[in-house]
């Protein structure tokens, strides 16, 4: 076996993980292909804009379709294969991957996280529980161990959690969130990012969030970087309970403080100086909502300052609970009707999860928020880290500190800023390539702060919150 430094053995572990059940090995060297023979980028608006063009609707209601007509993906149907079951849907999604692996110089790495789940709490009997996983490796040395994860689930449920047998067809949940990822993985795979990004589309949500927990749990205890991870579940429908439309806008679920009994020294320091607007998820819901903003002009995303809606949940929450930042998309207006329901009509009113209540174009829209947000983290270089806000005397203005970014191409800084009942950034100032600041003008009793890392080519990334600085004893 050839000698390893730590540092690539790490990044190892890290891609084993990632492509770990079914045996696949990447070869290192294989990862690390510039984009360009000189090692020069396409400037980050001409990369985004090509992998939001890139997706259709057409192409969403083809796999919208695809997913529905297997039946029923509950994780407890039929696991064998055939055309009917989560067996038959796991095949058809990897194969789909692997479509968009060719299409991709094999860049794109397809696996499976498989593992056996219960006997639990809606898994009455052990039960083979299967993740499907597309794996784009980084491309820059200083951030190919920096992961973004996005998800959404192929199972599907009718009105009893334990139905394995009836007719389930998920249309808009999830066949809409996997068909995003789906998409996304497709259109993202015919370029080249500096950081790595995993496709994941996840059994067992149904059943209590069970795929996206395992993945979730074993990369946290493998100490994965996952910087950012979104779910998308329910993103298919633009039509309200009370018939009226609106194909304009998504909601994006951002937790705040996470709801423990007890909190970390960080959490009350975020707590104590007024940051509990300025988690590391809300964070990353600001720089999601600009980015869309940017380059989806015609589409919204509304965020929500919660972790998900009252009497449900997703799997952006395993993801929370490890640690990591992580989102939910789901759709504007939610019909009840059409989720967990057994199909049927009742009083001239149909009910099931249907195709025919998904707009493909609604979905598309979701898909390119998702791609474009996706894109711009990873080109971006890391969040700054120790960031912090002196606090040594009084005084009127602001001096911040960080560490330098260890990614090569950052040429500065940008500290945002805005009033602390703002939801929103107001103001920015470029500070150059410093690891401090003051700012003159601007008291830190008035505003609250983020510091951003710019590169050459103009990525940026999320903003890290200043935490107080202490002198040293
Ligand atoms: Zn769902």
């Amino acid at each position: 076996m050839p000698y390893r430094s730590p540092s690539r053995r790490l990044r190892s572990i890290g891609v084993s993980l990632l492509v770990a059940t079914v045996g696949v090995t990447i070869s290192l060297g294989a990862l690390g292909a510039p984009a360009t023979a000189d090692g020069a980028w396409p400037p980050p608006a001409v990369v985004i804009d090509a992998v939001v063009r890139d997706i259709s609707a057409a192409q969403i209601d083809r796999l919208v379709r695809m997913l529905a007509a297997f039946g029923t993906r509950h994780t407890l149907s039929d696991a064998t294969g055939g055309t009917r079951g989560i067996g038959a849907a796991r095949h058809w999604l990897r194969s789909e991957f692997e479509r968009c692996s060719r299409d991709s110089g094999g860049r794109l790495v397809v696996s499976e996280d498989a593992f056996v789940a219960g006997p639990q709490e809606r898994i009455p009997v052990p039960t083979r529980v299967v993740n499907v996983i597309a794996t784009l490796p980084g491309e820059k040395a200083a951030s190919r161990d920096r992961i973004y994860v996005v998800s959404g689930h192929y199972d599907s449920r009718n009105s009893d959690a334990l139905d394995g047998a009836g007719d389930a067809p998920g249309a808009d949940d999830d066949a809409s969130g996997t068909a995003v990822v789906l998409a996304t993985a497709c259109a993202m795979a015919k370029h080249h990012f500096g950081s790595t990004l995993v496709f994941m589309t996840v059994a067992g949500e149904e059943q209590g969030l069970i795929g996206a927990t395992h993945w979730a749990s074993e990369a946290r205890r493998r100490g994965l970087d996952v910087a950012g991870m979104f779910t998308n579940d329910i993103v298919g429908s633009s039509r309200a309970d009370d018939g009226s439309i609106e194909k304009g806008r998504v909601r994006l679920f951002a937790e705040g403080l996470p709801a423990r009994a007890t909190l970390s020294e960080q959490l009350q320091t975020l707590i104590g100086t007024g940051g509990e607007n300025d988690s590391p998820t809300r964070e990353l819901a600001r720089f999601v909502r600009a980015v869309a903003a940017s380059h989806v002009p015609s589409f919204t995303v509304d965020v929500v300052y919660r972790r998900d809606r009252y009497l449900r949940g997703g799997d952006h929450i395993p993801f929370l609970d490890a640690g990591y930042a992580a989102l939910r998309f789901t759709e504007a207006h939610e019909d009840f009707r059409h989720q967990h329901q057994n199909v049927r009509m009742e009083g001239g009113v149909q009910y099931g999860d249907l195709v025919q209540f998904v707009d493909p174009e609604y979905t598309a829209s979701v898909a390119r928020v998702n791609a474009a947000a996706l894109a711009a983290l990873a080109l971006g270089p890391a969040a700054p880290r120790n960031v912090m806000i002196e606090t040594l005397k009084l005084e009127n203005d602001t001096t911040l500190r960080w560490d330098p970014n260890s990614d090569p191409d950052v040429a500065g800084y940008r500290v945002r800023y805005r009033h602390t009942t703002a939801p929103d950034w107001e103001g920015a100032r470029d500070v150059g390539n410093v690891a401090r600041v003051t700012l003159p003008g601007l008291s830190k009793d008035d505003f609250l702060f983020g510091v951003e890392a710019v590169d050459r080519d103009g990525n940026e990334s999320v903003a890290s919150y200043p935490y107080p600085y202490v002198a040293p004893r």
